[in-house]
């Protein structure tokens, strides 16, 4: 490397962009986390272009399949994206992640990195494994590469299928299909175009207390336990009775409509909140936010879906530890 040169840093982490068949042909039978984050960068021709004057460098932090994410694979990453990030040597990190817990794991790292209010950290997925006829991939990568490249780009984001999300709009929404992911009503920040970048908006603002939530990361030596469960009909409450007794810290329930829950797991949540759980209301509507009634018993998730209320949950009881 140049004395002086910037680098793009690209941490793998597994994902079926990292994942094998046994043939060119199996999309769905394959094995995610296989392939080395270093083989993975020198299989995508014109990589090292859509870095322009930046070196790119590689580092696995982990070799999952992300439906296995944990909070120690999100400790470690978010460290090594926090290091890398405080480098002046470094322009932007690229982590390469599997589709199913990708807006997870961009929450939390939204939520921790103060280094992403100038800096972006752009998460880079796959619908087909590497092997495919056509794997998706590759041209991923190329358009993540481009977003990290390019002047002014911040924040947390994730690029897949040529568009640019958010930390905090981005989902899974389709099982199959390679456009797996989108925004919900604030669509997407903008898209990827022949390396290209057009944005619909601005970048992502910076998350707020993220350098005092990084150092409760960094210092955790247990992890809270916040559990997801879901409002539904024929809904009991034993699943939350189960939880309490067990000792969760904390659980996010995904009500049905506006935060409205069937009122056997409504007493079972109260209950478990008079006993010390923290409970968090989100709602299992994919679209919209829960706008909170004067008297609910229960706190809302602040307009946060289950799983990224979950995020905060965790980072909130960490930060009271
Ligand atoms: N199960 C895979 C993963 O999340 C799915 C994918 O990457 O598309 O790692």
């Amino acid at each position: 490397m140049q004395v002086g040169a910037e680098k793009i840093v690209v941490l793998g982490t597994g994902g079926t962009i990292a994942g094998t068949a046994a043939s060119a042909e199996d999309t769905i039978g394959y094995t995610a986390a296989q392939v080395g984050i270093g083989a993975l960068l020198d299989a995508v021709p014109g990589l090292a272009q859509a870095a322009g004057a930046a070196q790119l460098v590689s580092e696995q932090v982990a070799q999952i399949d992300s439906k296995d994410m944990d909070e120690d694979v999100w400790k470690a990453l978010a460290l090594r994206c926090a290091a890398h990030l405080a480098d002046p040597g470094v322009r932007a990190v690229v982590v390469t992640h599997g589709t199913d817990t990708l807006e997870e794991t961009a929450w939390f790292l939204h939520r921790v990195l103060a280094g992403a209010r100038h800096k972006p950290v752009v998460l880079v997925s796959a619908m087909r494994p590497a092997t495919a006829t056509a794997p998706d991939g590759p041209q991923n990568l190329l358009d993540g590469v481009a977003v990290a490249a390019t002047p002014g780009a911040h924040g947390v984001v994730a690029v897949a299928a040529g568009e640019i999300h958010g930390a905090r709009g981005v989902r899974k929404v389709h099982p199959q299909r390679l456009h797996a992911f989108d925004s919900g009503e604030a669509g997407p920040l903008g898209w990827v175009e022949q390396g290209a970048v057009r944005l619909a908006g601005g970048w992502p603002a910076a998350a707020e207390s993220a350098d005092s939530a990084l150092q409760a990361v960094a210092q955790a030596a247990a992890w809270p336990r916040v559990e997801i469960v879901l409002s539904h009909a024929g809904a009991t409450g034993r699943a939350v009775e189960l939880l309490a007794a067990d000792g969760v810290d904390g659980i996010v329930v995904a009500a049905t409509g506006n935060g409205t829950l069937h009122h056997r797991l409504q007493s079972a949540l109260e209950r478990a909140q008079a006993g010390g759980t923290a409970v968090r209301v989100s709602t299992r509507c994919p679209l919209g936010r829960v706008l909170p009634r004067p008297d609910d018993t229960l706190p809302d998730a602040r307009g946060m879906g289950p799983v990224k209320a979950r995020v905060d949950l965790l980072l909130e009881l960490l930060a009271r530890a």
